[in-house]
């Protein structure tokens, strides 16, 4: 079954499995990738075009040519970590997702708000290191992967640590607890909200601190870092299931009292701290795919009490696509901006 629109994506992330699903769904698919990772792209079957440029900055020069063609470009996390948020906006090509819940994404006060708004608990937030009473996590804005994150024990250490804070940051109470990111997705066409999988994220050096005795650790000078380097499968106990489901639920209500009347829909992710009391505290939303999924581009234990088939998050989008073309709905899951 072949469809007159292709898929496309930037060559990373979690390109693989929107493509795949893509595939699977019966539309063509693209790739715009580095000349670093084209011969990857090209070598799977289910890719039907790989479009490589020197570097994914040059992005916006290809709009041109994309919008002539009836191309659809689903977002992952490297078009947030690549383009601007201008550049992302600006973009007219048909896009999966609806860009006004960009700015309520990328500003953490207004994340703040809306997450609040949703009932949703959030680590507290310090202004100044002078307010610091308790473990705080650093956080630099954008998505860096965990990059340059710093933990900070007291207002003592921040004093003497916050020189080397170059971007603009957040400082977030730490919690101690297990973290836990739950995939959902929400699909405009049935009002229907799907949890579709769940990840743990694997980080470079905290993930590894422990496996090191505290008594050996001390005068080690080692000082634990965030950055992401895969993920592992999670599920969860199944009494918790419904308070990740209320969370999901809240969070789209919410956003169609903020982002406009289509609100938040497609994938998106809610990355949790469980404490031992059982209670999520929210760090952060993250408003698209994200890599964690690719854990389960066959499905998960979860997609498949809702599909007897195998459906991954990029599958699923495909089919939302697939879906509004059949029903002549396309406009309900494309930004407001896109012309087709
Ligand atoms: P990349 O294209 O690999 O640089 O990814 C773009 C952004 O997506 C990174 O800066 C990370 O924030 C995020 N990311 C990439 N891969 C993963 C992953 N496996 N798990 C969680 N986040 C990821
Ligand atoms: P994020 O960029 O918000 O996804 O955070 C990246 C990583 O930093 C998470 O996977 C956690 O390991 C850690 N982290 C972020 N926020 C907190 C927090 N408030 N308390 C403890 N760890 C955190």
């Amino acid at each position: 079954m072949n469809r007159p629109y292709t898929i496309a994506t930037l060559g990373s992330h979690s390109a693989l499995q929107i493509l795949k699903g893509a595939h699977d769904e019966g539309f063509r698919t693209l790739a715009v990738a580095t000349r670093d990772t084209e011969r990857l792209y090209r070598s799977f079957a289910f890719v039907d075009e790989v479009i490589a440029v020197d570097s994914y900055s040059e992005f916006p020069k290809l709009i041109g040519e994309l919008e002539r063609r009836k191309v659809i470009i689903v977002p992952h996390g490297s078009f947030v970590a690549y383009l601007s948020l201008e550049e992302h906006k600006q973009m007219t090509i048909p896009y999966f997702g609806n860009k006004a819940v960009l700015d309520w994404e990328a500003s953490r006060e207004l994340q703040r708000e809306w997450l609040t708004r949703a009932d949703i608990t959030m680590p507290r937030q310090f202004k100044t290191g002078a307010e610091i009473d308790r473990p705080v996590i650093v956080k630099l804005y954008g998505a860096g992967g965990g990059k340059g994150y710093m933990f900070i024990r007291d207002a003592h250490d921040f004093e003497q640590r916050s020189k080397e804070l170059k971007k603009a940051y957040t400082i977030q109470e730490y919690i101690i607890g297990v973290p836990l990111y739950i995939h959902y997705f929400y699909s405009p066409l049935e009002d229907r909200l799907e949890i579709m999988s769940m990840d743990r994220r694997y980080e470079t050096n905290v993930d590894s601190l422990g496996r090191i005795p505290a008594a050996a650790q001390e005068g080690m000078d080692v000082s634990p870092s965030y950055v992401v380097v895969g993920n592992q499968p999670v599920s969860l106990r199944e009494s918790m299931l419904a308070e990740a489901l209320r969370m999901g639920e809240n969070v789209v209500r919410v956003s169609k009292e903020i982002a406009g009347p289509k609100g938040l829909f497609g994938a998106f992710c809610i990355e949790t701290i469980i404490t031992p009391d059982i209670k999520f505290y929210c760090m952060e939303i993250s408003a698209r795919i994200v890599a964690g999924t690719n854990l389960f581009i066959d499905g998960s234990p979860y997609s498949y009490l809702n599909y007897s088939e195998p459906m991954s998050t990029g599958r699923r989008i495909a089919r939302e696509i697939k879906n509004a073309l059949l029903t002549n709905n396309l406009r309900l899951v494309l930004d407001d901006g896109s012309v087709l």
